[in-house]
C-alpha cells in the first residue's frame, strides 16, 4: 500500500496555530515525571480557546518549554502529552520514530510465531490516546479522543513507511460516537483501506491460530494483553482437566488442549463467542494435541454455571477466571472486590484438591495488592488456602509507563 487511504485525504490537517498553556506547580511536576495527562482543572493560563487536536505548548513560570500535546476541548484530560523537555515538530516524521521505537520493542515476538499483537499501547508507548493492533495483514487503529482526528494522515502515512499491511480499520471509542461534528465522516468500525474480498483475518499467537472480527468483536477483536498468561497455562496442562471462564474466542482453551488438556472446558455467555471458540478449535485441528483434545463449550452465565457444576460434583485440574473489567469507576472498587471473592469461592468449589487456579483482573481501579488480597481472603474463608506460584502482570507488547496505566494482574496459585 503506498497511497493514503481516501477516508483519510479529506481530514483537516492540524491548524498552525498553537495554544500557550501554563499549569499548576503539581501538574508541572507530574508532567516533568512523564504523566501524560493534563487536566483542564491543572491549567492556570492559556493564550486561546482551541478545537480538538490543536497543539497545545505548556511553558513554565520563566517560559521555558515544558511539553506539548493534543489539545481536547471535549475532555476533562484536556491535552495529552507527545513530547517534553525538548520541542519537537509533530508531524509524520515525529509519529514515524515514535512507532519505530515500539516495533523495536516487538521484535521478540515475531520470533515466537506470533503476528497478532499490540504495536501501538497508547500512552505507555507516547502516544497518548492511540492504540494499534496488529492481526497479520490487518492493522487495526483506535482512537480514544477526537483530538487524534487531524492527525490521523500523518499517524497512518508513518505507519505506512514502518509496517506491512493491506487493511487498515479505524475503531472509535464509544464516548467519540457522540462527537460527529468532529469526526469528518470518520464512523467506528470503517475499513480505511479498500475492502479486501476475504473479510475473515487468521493470525498466529504462539504458533496457534486463531480467527479475530475486529469491528464487531471486544476491544480490536482479541484480548492480546493476556498472551503471555495463556502461554503458561499452556505449559501447566499436559494431561490434566481445564475449565475456561469468561473464555471469550477461546485464546486459553486452545493453549490448554496444545499444551496436551485431556478436557477443556469453556464457558461465557456471549453466543457469538462461544461460536468463535468453536471455529478456532477448527482453525487448530493441524495441532495433534488440539484435534485429541475433548472440547465442551458454554454459552452461559459463569457464576450459574460455576454453580450447577458444583451441584453436579464435577471437578477440574485447572480453573481459569478472566472475567471482563467489574470497575469502572472509584464507587465500583468495593463491589467489584467483592466479585472476585465470589468468583475465587466458586472457582475453588470446581477445582481438584492440589490443582491449580488461574485468576485474572484487568479493573485498573482495583489495586494489585486489594486483588490479590481479595482472592487469598476468600480461599482461606473457603479452607482451600492457597499457595501461590506466579503474579504475573502485563506482557511485552502492553509495557506501562504510568501510574493508572496498570491494570492487568494475574495470579497462578495452588489450592490445597
Ligand atoms: N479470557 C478471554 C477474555 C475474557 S473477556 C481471552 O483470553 O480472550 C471477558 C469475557 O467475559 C467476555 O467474552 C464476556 O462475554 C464474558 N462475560 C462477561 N460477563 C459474563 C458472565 N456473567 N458470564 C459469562 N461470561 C461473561
Amino acid at each position: 500500500m503506498t497511497e493514503l487511504p481516501a477516508a483519510l485525504s479529506q481530514l483537516p490537517s492540524p491548524s498552525s496555530q498553537r495554544i500557550a498553556l501554563r499549569i499548576t506547580s503539581p501538574a508541572e511536576r507530574a508532567l516533568k515525571q512523564g504523566h501524560p495527562w493534563i487536566f483542564d482543572q491543572s491549567i492556570t493560563e492559556q493564550s486561546h480557546e482551541g478545537a480538538p487536536g490543536d497543539l497545545a505548548v505548556i511553558f513554565d513560570d520563566k517560559r521555558h518549554f515544558l511539553g506539548v500535546g493534543l489539545y481536547d476541548p471535549t475532555s476533562p484530560i484536556r491535552v495529552r502529552v507527545l513530547q517534553k523537555i525538548k520541542p519537537a515538530t509533530i508531524d509524520t516524521n515525529w509519529f514515524y520514530e515514535k512507532i519505530r521505537t515500539a516495533d523495536a520493542i516487538r521484535a521478540p515476538l515475531k520470533e515466537q510465531e506470533t503476528n497478532g499483537y499490540r504495536l501501538i499501547h497508547g500512552e505507555n508507548d507516547g502516544l497518548p490516546g492511540l492504540v494499534i493492533d496488529r492481526y497479520a495483514e490487518t492493522f487495526v487503529l483506535k482512537i480514544y479522543s477526537p483530538a487524534w482526528v487531524p492527525h490521523l494522515k500523518d499517524v497512518c502515512t508513518a505507519l505506512q513507511q514502518t509496517q506491512q499491511f493491506n487493511r487498515l480499520i479505524l475503531r472509535l471509542n464509544r464516548s467519540l460516537n457522540k462527537q460527529a461534528e468532529y469526526l469528518h465522516g470518520l464512523s467506528d468500525g470503517m475499513t480505511l483501506t479498500p475492502p479486501t474480498p476475504d473479510n475473515l483475518i487468521l493470525f498466529k499467537e504462539n504458533g496457534l491460530t486463531f480467527e479475530c472480527d475486529p469491528i464487531n468483536g471486544q476491544k480490536t477483536g482479541f484480548f492480546l494483553d493476556q498472551r503471555e498468561n495463556r502461554e503458561r497455562v499452556r505449559e501447566l496442562s499436559k494431561g490434566k482437566s481445564v475449565l475456561n471462564v469468561f473464555s471469550y474466542t477461546g485464546g486459553f482453551s486452545l493453549y490448554a488442549a496444545d499444551g496436551g488438556a485431556k478436557e477443556v472446558v469453556s464457558v461465557d455467555f456471549s453466543t457469538p463467542a462461544a461460536q468463535a471458540t468453536l471455529r478456532n478449535i477448527k482453525h487448530n485441528q493441524n495441532k495433534p494435541n488440539v484435534k485429541n483434545a475433548k472440547f465442551e463449550t458454554l454459552d452461559q452465565d459463569a457464576f450459574e454455571a460455576l454453580a450447577q457444576m458444583k451441584t453436579s460434583g464435577r471437578l477440574f485440574d485447572i480453573v481459569i477466571l478472566d472475567p471482563p473489567m467489574f470497575a469502572q469507576n472509584q464507587s465500583q472498587v468495593e463491589p467489584a472486590l467483592a466479585a472476585y471473592r465470589r468468583l475465587t469461592h466458586l472457582g475453588l468449589d470446581v477445582l481438584k484438591r492440589g490443582g491449580i487456579l488461574v485468576q485474572a483482573s484487568c479493573s485498573s481501579r482495583v489495586s494489585t495488592v486489594e486483588f490479590f488480597d481479595a482472592i487469598h481472603q476468600s480461599a482461606r474463608e473457603t479452607g482451600r488456602p492457597l499457595e501461590e506460584i506466579e503474579r504475573t502482570g502485563h506482557a511485552l507488547d502492553h509495557p506501562i509507563k504510568y501510574k493508572e496505566g496498570a491494570y492487568l494482574k494475574c495470579l497462578f496459585a495452588t489450592a490445597t
